[in-house]
């Protein structure tokens, strides 16, 4: 028995990272997957590679800034695969710039893709989600979105605020359509947005030396706590902000 037998799951951002790692956690547990992004290459080996080991997931183009492409995205999940249970709201660029540096053309940018985005995915979600009777929105929000971090850039932790609050707003709005919505709260995790490896060790430990467990997460990390809020394991849980940095909001 899968943990997400007979649910069908929406992933953004799932071609490389924690949402492709999201998107093979979930098929492995049962979910019929579909996952978009705007790397498409990447994103068809993903669901490929899903597919090679029995899961049933299916990749499609989705520009989270883009209405249209979220309606594509939905829609397929239903006409494939029934319903809609899960929505990850995972994709998301990260920028350093200080408030001095930061133009207004990259405000606008990061906070396109990371809050309109959210808020476009989740609004198509919705409806689909009241057919199926229920569901649970997961929303890739960051420490950043939290507390003010030296390492995160002034646009980036703004949209990752409002990712947060956005969130206990849609809880709140949704739950009498049994529709949950929490917020993920990752500390560094090893992707390709951290841009931290272990060819640069001095930079390594000056991250790692803040972090109270030791070390920078891993997308299992993030991807077991998506799986449990995607689960019915946590269904009296909503508007929570589930912190996952190895201790780093605990100091
Ligand atoms: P990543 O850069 O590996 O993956 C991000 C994915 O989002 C990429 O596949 C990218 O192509 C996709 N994307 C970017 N713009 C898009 C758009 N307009 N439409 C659709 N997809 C788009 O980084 P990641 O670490 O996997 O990030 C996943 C989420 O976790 C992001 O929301 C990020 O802000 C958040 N997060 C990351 C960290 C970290 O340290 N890596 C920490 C906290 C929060």
């Amino acid at each position: 028995m899968g943990r997400l037998d007979g649910k069908v799951a929406l992933i953004s951002g799932g071609a490389r990272g924690q949402g492709a790692r999201e998107a093979e956690v979930f098929a492995a547990e049962g979910a019929k997957v579909v996952f978009g992004d705007v790397l498409d290459q990447e994103g068809r080996a993903v669901a490929e590679r899903i597919t090679a080991t029995g899961g049933d997931a299916v990749y499609v183009h989705l520009d989270v800034t883009k209405d249209a492409d979220w309606q594509q995205a939905v829609d397929l999940a239903e006409s494939r695969y029934g319903r809609l249970d899960v929505l990850i709201n995972n994709a998301g660029i990260a920028r350093p710039e200080n408030v001095e540096d930061t133009t207004e053309e990259l405000w606008e940018r990061v906070m396109s893709i990371n809050t309109t985005g959210v808020f476009l995915g989740t609004r198509k979600a919705i409806p689909a989600m009241r057919r199926a009777g229920g569901g649970s929105i997961i929303n890739l929000s960051s420490v950043a979105g939290l507390v003010g971090r030296r390492w995160a850039g002034a646009a980036y932790s703004a949209s990752k605020g409002a990712v947060r609050i956005f969130s206990k707003a849609t809880a709140v709005q949704y739950a009498p359509d049994k529709i949950r919505c929490n917020s993920i709260h990752p500390g560094p995790i090893q992707t390709l947005m951290l841009g931290v490896t272990d060819d640069d060790p001095a930079l390594m430990a000056t991250r790692t030396a803040e972090i109270p467990l030791g070390r920078i997460g891993t997308t299992d990390d993030v991807a077991n706590g998506a799986l449990f809020l995607a689960s019915d394991e946590s269904s009296w849980i909503t508007g929570i902000e589930l912190t996952i940095d190895g201790g780093i909001t605990a100091q």
